[in-house]
């Protein structure tokens, strides 16, 4: 397999790995202007303010007080939650001037950051270069190549850390060429879910929220919205969602104990983390295409499969579960074939 494929800009003496790209000085001449170039009516303004959607069919058998309701976030223009991570950063960085004059935008992603980087990277005309492991979907690395994204395919066995790395060390080699976003210690990724979804989750359930569902990639969700839940709705009860082991198929999650923690990470935020496998994960998503009319991400329906099991011990409650993605870009895969 061909990883890594381009070569590697070489490193100069003595440049120091950086874990944030704010330890990055940008280059005087490629300073950004402090507004953001993009004219009215361009794609950011369309990031976040998704819908709410009750499911109704697959919640039949709930207390009737008992109310779930799913964050589509397909809505978004990149068609993921990412988008909204990605917006803040390439808004932080055009603003701060890390970004501008041809800098390239350089990140690791499983794939819904990339996209979201090279759609709302493309709309702004900043390039994107990502590391990504091999074995991302064939969907997603069509979206990628389609947008003219520069990608580097990284060792599958190393997951997502190794394609982190791997960024890290061609920033550390090319530090002018390149604004490393990592969006794994950026805090300009559970900000975005600070300032939008969480605020969006409060109005559009009128502050009804008792139960707040995401599953655990960057964390940035979770981290985000959960911390301006419990603020603004302290009686709410944030679950985190995790794959039950290393070795699984949910796309997007983290399985944290074994993987690298990510430095946004506060581990105080959910009250409780509910493991769910991929298996059960594969069955929602089909229950969920053919009884709700939902045609969702696998990590949307392990959030889903978790959020009814929270449903189902509940007299009443409004639960929140976040749908990350569609499963458009899961088509390729057998398991919606199923019975
Ligand atoms: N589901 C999918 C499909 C994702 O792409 C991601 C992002 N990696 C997540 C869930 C988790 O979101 P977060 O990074 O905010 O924890």
């Amino acid at each position: 397999m061909d990883f890594a494929a381009r070569s590697l800009p070489a490193r100069p003496k003595g440049t120091a790995m950086h874990s944030h790209p704010s330890d990055v000085s940008p280059p005087s001449h490629d300073r950004a202007p402090s507004a953001l170039p993009e004219p009215a009516g361009g794609l950011l303004a369309l990031v976040g303010n998704t819908p709410l959607i009750q499911l109704s069919r697959i919640t039949a058998h709930l207390n009737p007080a008992v109310r779930v309701l799913a964050k589509a976030e397909w809505f978004n223009p990149g068609g993921s939650v990412k988008d909204r991570p990605a917006s803040a950063i390439l808004q932080q960085a055009l603003e701060s001037g890390m970004l501008g004059g041809g800098r390239v935008l350089l990140d690791s992603t499983s794939g819904n950051m990339g996209i979201a980087y090279a759609t709302l990277g493309s709309s702004l005309g900043i390039p994107v270069c990502l590391a990504i492991p091999a074995n991302a979907s064939p969907e997603r690395l069509a979206i990628l190549r389609a947008h003219g994204v520069e990608l580097y395919l990284t060792d599958p066995t190393e997951g997502t850390d190794g394609a982190r790395l791997v960024a890290a060390e061609f920033a550390a080699r090319a530090p002018a060429h390149y604004y490393f976003a990592d969006q794994y210690s950026n805090p300009a990724n559970w900000q975005a879910h600070f300032r939008t979804t969480g605020p969006e989750i409060v109005r559009q359930t009128q502050a009804q929220v008792t139960h707040f569902i995401a599953g655990l990639g960057t964390t940035g969700t979770m981290t985000g919205a959960g911390r301006f839940l419990r603020q603004s709705v302290p009686s709410v009860r944030l679950i985190a969602i995790q794959p039950d082991g290393p070795l699984h198929g949910l796309d997007g999650l983290k399985h944290l104990p074994s993987a690298r923690l990510p430095e946004i990470f506060d581990p105080s935020i959910p009250d409780e983390t509910i493991t769910v496998d991929t298996e059960s994960a594969y069955a929602m998503a089909r229950r969920l295409a053919r009884t709700e009319g939902l045609l969702v991400g696998v990590s949307a329906a392990a959030a889903a499969d978790a959020a009814l099991r929270v449903a189902e011990r509940l007299e009443s409650g409004t639960v929140v579960v976040i749908f990350p993605d569609s499963g458009l870009k899961y088509l390729g895969s057998s398991f919606w074939s199923a019975a």
